[in-house]
């Protein structure tokens, strides 16, 4: 129900020129976006039942010309600058209403990084320090199930556990997702990589994943920079922070200022908290550790009055343009509020 009425209000609110009202009333409040992209994924063809990526599926991937339709967008209405030279700006109190940032978390190899240099787009892209050694369970496994060939079968785990991998629909992929990464997410370090290249097996994948394939490598990175683009660290093992010890918490932010200082040769360095979940102390770690700003992946926009260490994002991984405008204009944001409160009246 809430699925349906979200689309009657997308194809509304965009064919009525309604959001695009509101998107102006925004930009004339001085409402910055912050977007937040993760994968791009090539076009392709989608045959009869085909079944989204994972990332799609989990709301981290976008369609290369969907990226390309928004960044076209952005270029046009917007005064595109970088993260770095946002803050500057706003710690100077200058006048920023009409600015949008585009980000990118987890520094994916992909199809965007050819766009952001075809358009010029100056966005700051978050690297996590152990991408350049390894992949991030979470996505290792989104590769090995959109790389499967074998679409149901029982994985067997060295610990004897049998867990049904069933991707033939978008609700039974999204299930094998969940409980994949619960597996993953508590295995050993040592029992890790025999599990994977199990799984790779049971699943028919022939292709083995590297990380120099996955993620940006520092020499990209620095490629990149000489084309306007700029980095932030984005922690060094892209764990949930709150649940590290006051050490593990420091570790994670100064080895990655340290990795992106030596990349850029810039002091001024941008954090981004990986997966979501933060609070009062990790905020505190991170103004501790001298990063130059944070963003979360909380949902809204930047104004004059908000803290630099708390920087909301927009989420527009979407499946479709109507869905971006959607959330641009702030529309997303404000529906969002009216059903809170509607929640608290009842
Ligand atoms: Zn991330």
């Amino acid at each position: 129900m809430k699925r349906f009425l979200k689309k009657i209000v997308i194809y509304f609110g965009f064919y009525s020129g309604l959001f695009e009202v509101f998107r102006r009333i925004m930009v004339r409040k001085g409402y910055v976006p912050i977007l937040l992209y993760h994968h791009v994924l090539e076009d392709g063809k989608k045959p009869a039942g085909w079944v989204p990526s994972c990332f799609e599926l989990m709301g981290i991937g976008i369609r290369k010309n969907l990226l390309e339709k928004q960044l076209l967008y952005l270029k046009e209405r917007y005064r595109l600058i970088g993260l770095k030279d946002y803050i500057f700006k706003k710690r100077q109190g200058a006048d920023l209403s009409g600015a949008a940032v585009v980000t990118f978390d987890d520094g994916f190899k992909d199809e965007g990084v050819a766009l952001l240099k075809k358009y010029g787009i100056p966005a700051t892209i978050f690297l996590f320090g152990r991408s350049f050694q390894e992949i991030f369970y979470r996505h290792r496994i989104f590769f090995l199930l959109d790389e499967a060939t074998i679409l149901k079968t029982i994985f067997k785990t060295s610990s004897g556990e049998d867990i049904l991998v069933d991707i033939s629909t978008d609700e039974a992929k999204r299930e094998t997702i969940s409980r994949l990464s619960l597996f993953f997410g508590h295995v050993d370090e040592p029992a890790r990589e025999k599990n994977f290249l199990n799984l790779q097996i049971a699943l028919g994948v022939l292709r083995d994943y590297l990380p120099q394939d996955v993620y940006l490598t520092q020499e990209d990175a620095r490629n990149l920079i000489k084309d306007g683009i700029s980095f932030g660290a984005h922690s060094q093992t892209h764990r949930n922070l709150t649940l590290l010890t006051d050490e593990e918490l420091s570790n994670e932010i100064v080895l990655s200022r340290a990795q992106l200082e030596a990349l850029t040769q810039e002091k001024d360095v941008p954090f981004a908290i990986p997966l979501g979940p933060y609070d009062e102390r990790v905020i505190k770690a991170i103004k501790k550790n001298g990063m130059l700003c944070n963003v979360t992946s909380d949902g809204g926009f930047d104004s004059r009055q908000e803290d630099i260490y708390r920087i909301k994002r927009v989420f527009v991984n979407t499946r479709s343009f109507q869905e971006f405008i959607y959330k641009i204009s702030g529309f997303e944001l404000l529906v969002t509020k009216i059903f809170e409160k509607l929640k608290r009246l009842f």
